[in-house]
């Protein structure tokens, strides 16, 4: 049976249209299931032949819940168990009682990224429209639980297992299905989506996404040394993924956020940021400095806080707002980029 999580609105609709039911009926049921958060079929207003036809053609389980874990501050990271028995990672990090969730978008990465544990276990397989939506309901369910009154989940984030361009599809799709005004309601402007520079995603992103805030995982601004942290910068040079960037338009008081990921003695000297100030300069840009998270087996180390500081030091006299992202949920391993999944 189908999931109900894997239509948008306007495919539902036109499915409701072809059985000869009741097109109303998609309303009634982004706002059961989207807006209300029902998790069981909706009985209330719609007619009995569109019920019979949900029972007969649609499930609505969501991802099952593996583990929990929350930090001191406030951050839960969730390991989701999928049909198939594999796993992901999803956290939601604390602002004002309300909360950002940070989604994964594959099981695994294919993007094999030097710094990063997701990338060490490799692609497994692409995640599904309703598993990428489940994690969302599945977050938000649990809060309405066990933090009733704080289940408000308001940003989303493409920041966690995968490379969310890679699954363009998927991911374009789950956002129309969060964006649909007769459900969850969440603003364009209030989805993010971390790329490391995959350059086929980046084409459609005008077309297909418009609006939806883009991060670049920068990591260096030079070629050499970020094809080594990201190999795929070899197939999709920065030099390029730059001019398609500059290329997607962006509403008023919109900014591109660059990542930049600060490895100690690599990439972290003040010429490093002198060449990335110089980059970036009179773009509308916004940057993220993440100091590296070691994780284990990995060989490289993160720097201390006055080159951090220091760093950003250099990238203010650029005037490029800077802010370095304080690691949140440090203690389960929550931070993204450190999720793995491979048992
Ligand atoms: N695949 C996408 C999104 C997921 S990674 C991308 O690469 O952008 C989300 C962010 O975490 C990226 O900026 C990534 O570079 C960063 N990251 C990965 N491993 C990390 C680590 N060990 N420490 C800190 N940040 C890391
Ligand atoms: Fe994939 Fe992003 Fe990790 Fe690179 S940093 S391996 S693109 S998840």
């Amino acid at each position: 049976m189908r999931s109900f999580y894997s239509l948008n609105y306007s495919e539902l609709k036109e499915l409701l249209q072809v059985e000869g039911l009741n097109i109303s009926g998609a309303n009634l049921l982004f706002n059961w299931h989207y807006k209300k958060k029902n998790f069981d079929v909706c009985r209330k207003d719609l007619s009995k032949t569109t019920q019979v036809f949900l029972e007969e053609n649609f499930q609505f389980d969501l991802p099952k819940i593996d583990t929990v874990h929350m930090a001191d501050d406030k951050t839960v990271k969730f390991l989701f168990e999928l049909k198939d028995g594999r796993k992901v990672e999803s956290v939601l990090i604390p602002f004002h009682n309300k909360y950002s969730i940070c989604l994964s978008s594959q099981v695994g990465c294919a993007m094999n990224c030097s710094f990063c544990f997701t990338g060490t276990q490799g692609l497994k397989r692409n995640l599904e429209t309703e598993e990428v939506v489940g994690q969302f309901l599945g977050a938000w369910k649990w809060l309405r639980e066990n933090r009733p009154g704080e289940e408000r989940i308001l940003n989303i984030v493409f920041m966690g297992q995968g490379e969310p361009l890679h699954n363009f599809d998927t991911v374009k799709k789950a956002c129309e299905i969060f964006q649909a005004q007769e459900g969850t309601s969440i603003g364009t402007q209030k989805i993010t989506i971390s790329t490391s520079g995959y350059l086929p995603g980046l084409k459609r992103w005008k077309d297909e996404i418009p609006g939806v805030n883009l991060a670049l995982s920068l990591h260096s601004p030079f070629e050499e040394k970020r094809n080594e942290l990201i190999p795929i910068n070899k197939r999709f040079p920065l030099d390029e993924v730059l001019k398609y960037i500059d290329d997607i338009p962006l509403k008023k008081k919109q900014f591109v956020t660059y990542e930049y990921l600060l490895i100690d003695q690599f990439n972290d000297s003040e010429e490093d940021a002198h060449i990335t100030g110089k980059l970036l300069a009179g773009k509308r840009a916004y940057i993220n400095l993440i100091p590296f998270n070691p994780f284990p087996g990995s060989e490289y180390k993160r720097p201390s806080q006055s080159r951090v500081e220091a760093f950003k030091e250099v990238l203010d006299t650029y005037k490029i707002p800077t802010l370095i992202r304080t690691t949140k949920g440090d203690d389960v391993l929550a931070a993204c980029g450190q999720l793995n999944t491979a048992d």
